[in-house]
């Protein structure tokens, strides 16, 4: 995120801006600013360059303005990420990642339309639903910033694509969006759409860039595989070589355990071959859903028994109420969920513990949680769990062999259902994961 051309903290800058905005007639300024624009797309510029060149443009422009962001929409994982900003710290906003209808942003992502809010209450009361991580991340962002008393988000949208969405705040109480601002605003979004249209195109060289990109994770498959791989077949090839031995003999309680390690790690094993097999068919768009009236508490109590039989240290307790509505679901798909959660509680609370299933009806969906009191997530990774093959590489019961493709694959049949799902952690006491999923119309309350 370079190529920032003032900050709203620098007082001189400020003043000049100001100066500047108040000595021409709007209109006029307006104009400017499309031509302004309309060079910036002339010459071609590298994407964070031309973002940073839009942002100061309409600083410059709009009165009202004094901070902006610019959140791109990435297709891969379905969330906008900050491209660039305008008086916020861009360093830390690097990891800020919004789903689509989360916030101001999410939301006008998902409506496709540009949005006013009018008051600082507003304001508050929209960003409310943002991930704590990405409030947390925001606000360090913003230190130093006035609260924000009004703001507009337009989306922006080439070729009936979803691009990004562009928010401008103002903080100084000297002018404040209107109406009449969102025209412009909405001609402006049109043509930066169409620049970071241009600048991807151009920097994507397709071809190439998508053979390298298939190439990398091909390379990140295969290399995932054998590293994780290792540590059960090294397990199988000890206890089997022990056992098959000629000079040794086990009791058989010993001969048992060895068998049972053995048949463990297989299980490990299959797991893995399972998360790669699924990974790839949902990357060749093969995944299909077949949706059917499922009792999700009935549901999670099998998968509950499937998985407590697997560990002797935890004890899973489902909580559901009674009347629990009946949802249009994947019933096999909707159980791999709850099996990848379930399957992490207990592997990342090593030392045991309560893992809880929990279920809600929250408004129009259903909300299910899996929390466990285990080794927990440093906030600074809360919003990568999702992303392929992440995997946090340090700290206590981080020896435990994983593909890094569970969460990516929870993700994408949660979202497939149109749910959402996300995780809150506190280092060293434990996580909770929870995804919804929409409530038909007039769906009917059913005994779980
Ligand atoms: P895997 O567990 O196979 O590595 P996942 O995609 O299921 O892959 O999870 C990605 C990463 O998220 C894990 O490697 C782990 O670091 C972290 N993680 C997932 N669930 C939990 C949990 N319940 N507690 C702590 N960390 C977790």
């Amino acid at each position: 995120m370079s190529g920032q051309c003032s900050d709203v903290r620098d007082p001189g800058l400020t003043n000049a801006l100001t100066s500047q905005r108040a000595s021409a007639a709007s209109e006029d300024q307006r104009l400017s600013a499309l031509l302004e624009i309309a060079k910036i797309l002339a010459l071609q510029h590298d994407l964070e360059d031309v973002v940073a060149r839009f942002l100061c443009c309409l600083i410059a422009t709009l009165e009202a303005a004094d901070t902006g962001l610019f959140f791109l929409y990435d297709q891969a994982s379905d969330r906008l990420t900050v491209c660039g900003a305008h008086g916020y710290d861009p360093d830390v906003l690097r990891d800020v990642r919004v789903a689509p209808g989360e916030a101001m942003s999410g939301r006008t992502l998902q409506a496709g339309q540009a949005a006013l809010y009018s008051s600082a209450e507003e304001i508050v009361a929209m960003q409310a639903d943002l991930s704590a991580t990405n409030h947390e991340l925001l606000r360090q962002a913003a230190a130093g910033l006035k609260e924000p008393h009004s703001a507009v988000c337009v989306p922006l949208v080439a070729s009936h694509a979803k691009v990004g969405v562009l928010v401008l705040e103002s903080r100084s109480g000297r002018a404040r969006f209107t109406r009449a601002d969102l025209p412009f605003l909405e001609d402006v979004a049109y043509l930066i759409a169409l620049a970071i249209e241009n600048a991807r195109l151009r920097d994507r060289r397709p071809t190439t860039r998508a053979l390298e990109e298939a190439d990398r994770l091909k390379a990140e498959l295969i290399s995932t595989l054998a590293h994780e791989m290792r540590t059960p077949l090294t397990s199988i090839k000890g206890f089997s070589t022990a056992l098959l031995m000629e000079e040794a003999t086990f009791d058989p309680e010993t001969q048992r355990e060895f068998l049972q390690a053995i048949d463990e790690e297989c299980d490990v094993l299959t797991g893995l071959i399972h998360d790669f097999l699924e990974s790839s068919i949902i990357d060749a768009g093969l995944l299909r859903l077949e949706l059917e009236p499922v009792r999700v508490p009935r549901l999670a109590r099998i998968v509950v028994n499937e998985v407590a039989h697997q560990t002797a240290k935890h004890r899973i307790v489902v909580d559901f109420p009674e009347a629990f509505p009946i949802v249009e679901a994947d019933p096999g798909r909707i159980a791999q969920v709850l099996r990848n959660l379930l399957d992490n509680a207990v592997k990342y609370s090593p030392q045991g513990g309560i893992i809880v299933v929990r279920g809600q009806v929250q408004g129009a969906h259903v909300e299910v949680s899996v929390a466990d009191q285990g080794v927990g997530i440093a906030p600074e990774h809360l919003n990568r769990l999702f992303e392929k093959f992440f995997r946090v590489e340090s700290g206590p019961g981080r020896h435990v062999v994983g593909s890094g493709l569970g969460l990516p694959i929870a993700l994408t049949i949660v979202e497939g259902h149109g749910g959402r799902i996300w995780a809150e952690s506190k280092l060293g006491e434990g996580s909770i994961f929870t995804f919804t999923l929409p409530l038909e119309r007039g769906a009917e309350r059913g005994h779980g």
